[in-house]
């Protein structure tokens, strides 16, 4: 008799699910306001945009230097 029993699906943790209105500087929801990456076309907050050459900080994804 083999009654197998299937393993439940594995739960992968929240931060895998990968959302197109997600801002990779705060890593939350995107305001109507939006910069996009010339370079890759991430897009991220004008605000996170805006902190971001502030800080001298650079796109998550391919590094490029945002400018506004
Ligand atoms: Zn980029
Ligand atoms: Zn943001």
């Amino acid at each position: 008799m083999s009654n197998k029993k299937t393993p439940p699906p594995p739960t992968l943790p929240p931060s895998f699910t990968v959302s197109d209105n997600l801002c990779l500087f705060h890593k939350g929801d995107l305001s109507e306001d939006i910069y996009t990456c010339p370079k890759c076309k991430t897009i991220y907050c004008l605000k996170c945009a805006i902190k971001a050459q502030t800080d001298r900080k650079s796109c998550v994804k391919c590094k490029q230097i945002v400018l506004l």
